[in-house]
């Protein structure tokens, strides 16, 4: 559906967005899209998928088929993703069908830990000292290099502290790769310096097809797990920090050449010192307080990054904080009616995912409160999320 007659490649409203991956973050991008006026279809192999819910098609096929990604780019004006991990071929096969925003180079980087890590460095970006492993040979020698405290990752699919083992002396070596590998002899992996950081930033950025560039506010965020928990925005840092932050997610932005948005996650050392943890090309969870507390959300500005809108405004109207609810939270606490006390807590908004089954550890939904400060907030979405996942 590409249109000679647009060099430009503005999509308009009225337009078909093409969304890889139909999670809760396409789900609330289809319905930003939706509410300014575009159509929206989703690839995603679930029947059920949380965006398919709301899109208006949906392509129900493996994200590794070929045909359904064409299928895809058949229908749509622009194609986004919420899912940073399709296949890089196949996306630039069908760029020559249709504007795939971010582009497929982008991926190739978010999708692996240690082209991540080389980009920030080449970039003159702070990270964690690390090296690239693929053998239990390696993996000493690297640990000879890095020392312990250290983190062995995958550096390709791990996410939500998946695919990750601490290593806390030499003698963690094996069991870390065995545990890490798979059981393979020979893996893709990372060997990280372990950060002793006194907090976690994120920020979400947003790139224009002009270049343009807007930078939500910084989030501090609190994880359990290795999975995010809780955000609180503005994150309680120093101006110089924040500054710091922003500059960061920008130059990967530009770096890296997105289309789209960029989440950059990011360690605050106590000297102050701001080091990369990963990005993701995409939405964050980190971002979701962006619906209440800036004028425009990160979904939206992602649809407006994409279709070559204008950038919308990012200023913070009020302190936020988010809340995830996992399925410990959300399970059967919210088919009771007292559940929902939680929403008598001033200023704070619920949203769900339409995800059938609350297994532990699966994002079910979450909450946003604001408040006159960041402690406000916290405090609220907290309390609101004790009555929530209490039953009442
Ligand atoms: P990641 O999957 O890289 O985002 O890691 C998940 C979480 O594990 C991070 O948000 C940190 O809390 C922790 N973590 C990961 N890498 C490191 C590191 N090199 N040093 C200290 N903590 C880390």
């Amino acid at each position: 559906m590409a249109d000679d007659r647009n060099p430009g490649r503005v999509v308009l409203p009225g337009g078909t967005i093409g969304i890889v991956g139909g999670g809760q973050l396409g789900r609330m991008f289809a319905l930003e899209a939706r509410r300014m006026g575009y159509r929206v279809v989703v690839l995603d192999p679930a029947a059920d998928a949380p965006a398919a819910q709301v899109a208006d098609e949906h392509v129900h096929a493996p994200f590794a088929d070929p045909a359904a990604m064409r299928a895809l780019a058949a229908r749509s004006d622009v194609i986004t993703l919420e899912w940073e991990n399709a296949d890089v071929a196949t996306l630039r096969d069908i760029e020559r069908i249709v504007p795939i925003r971010p582009g497929p180079g982008v991926l190739e980087v978010a999708q692996h830990r240690v082209r991540e890590k080389e980009t920030a460095r080449s970039l003159g970006i702070l990270t964690a000292g690390f090296r690239a492993v693929s053998t239990r040979q390696e993996l000493r020698e690297a640990l000879r290099e890095i020392g312990t405290p250290a983190v062995l990752k995958t550096a390709r699919f791990g996410y939500d502290g998946k695919g990750q083992a601490v290593i806390r002396n030499a003698a963690d070596a094996h069991a870390a790769f065995g545990a890490v590998a798979g059981g393979e002899e020979s893996a893709e992996l990372i060997l990280e310096e372990w950060v002793r950081f006194t907090l976690e930033v994120s920020v979400v950025c947003a790139r224009g097809i002009d270049g343009a560039i807007a930078c939500f506010p910084v989030a501090e965020n609190v994880h359990q797990d290795a999975i995010l928990d809780v955000s609180i925005v503005p994150a309680r840092v120093t101006g110089a920090v924040a500054d710091e932050a922003r500059r960061v997610a920008e130059t990967m932005a530009r770096g890296l050449d997105v289309v789209g948005l960029l989440a950059v996650e990011m360690f605050v050392g106590a000297d102050g010192r701001v080091r990369m943890n990963e990005v993701a090309p995409r939405p964050h969870n980190s971002g979701h307080y962006t619906l209440e507390a800036t004028p425009v959300s990160q979904f939206e500005q992602q649809l407006r990054a994409v279709c070559g809108l204008p950038l919308g405004s990012t200023g913070l109207l009020r302190p936020a904080a988010m809340a995830n609810l996992m399925g410990e939270h959300a399970g059967t606490a919210l088919h009771r009616p007292g559940a929902l006390g939680a929403l008598a807590v001033p200023t704070t908004a619920l949203h769900l995912y339409g995800k059938a089954e609350a297994r532990p550890g699966r994002k079910m939904g979450h909450l946003t409160s604001l408040g006159d400060t960041p402690e406000e907030a916290l405090e609220r979405v907290t309390r609101a999320r004790d009555l929530l996942s209490a039953g009442g």
